[in-house]
C-alpha cells in the first residue's frame, strides 16, 4: 500500500505508479521501468528520455511525524490498557463484583450439592402420594 503525495490516493500492493494520477513514487521510471533518481533526465540503463513524473518530494519531517504518531498511539494504547486493568483490579466495585461472583458460585455449588436431596424428596413425596392413592 502506497500513499501518493501528489493526489492523496492510496494504491494497494507495491505499485510503481499511482493508480490515480499515474505518477511514480520516489523514482523516475523509463518506459522499460528502470528506476532512476529524481535528478535524472535520461534513463541510465536504456537512454530513454521518457521518464515518468515522480510524486512531490515527501518531507522527511512528515515521515518522522508519521512514525512518531504511530509509536505514540501504540504506547498510549498500551499505557491506557495497563492503567485500566490496574485501576479495575484496585477498585472496590471490581472486588465487590468478584465477591458477588464468588458468592453466586458458592450458592450454585450449594444448590448443586443439595440437588440429589431435592430429587429424593420429590421422589419420596411422589411415592407417598402414590401410596396414598393405593390406600384409597
Ligand atoms: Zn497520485
Ligand atoms: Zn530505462
Amino acid at each position: 500500500m502506497t500513499y501518493c503525495y501528489n493526489c492523496g490516493h492510496i494504491t494497494p500492493g507495491e505499485p510503481a505508479f499511482c493508480n490515480h494520477c499515474g505518477r511514480s513514487y520516489d523514482v523516475k521510471l523509463c518506459p522499460r521501468l528502470h528506476p532512476n533518481p529524481r535528478s535524472a533526465e535520461v534513463c541510465s540503463k536504456c537512454g530513454s528520455r521518457e521518464l515518468s513524473t515522480p510524486q512531490p518530494k515527501v518531507p522527511a519531517m512528515w515521515k518522522l511525524l508519521a512514525i512518531l504518531i504511530r509509536l505514540g498511539l501504540g504506547l498510549l494504547l498500551l499505557y491506557l490498557s495497563l492503567g485500566f486493568l490496574i485501576a479495575l483490579l484496585k477498585t472496590t466495585e471490581f472486588q465487590r463484583a468478584f465477591v458477588c461472583i464468588g458468592l453466586a458460585l458458592f450458592g450454585l455449588w450449594l444448590i448443586w450439592s443439595k440437588l440429589p436431596d431435592w430429587l429424593q424428596d420429590m421422589i419420596r413425596s411422589a411415592a407417598r402420594r402414590r401410596g396414598r392413592n393405593d390406600d384409597n
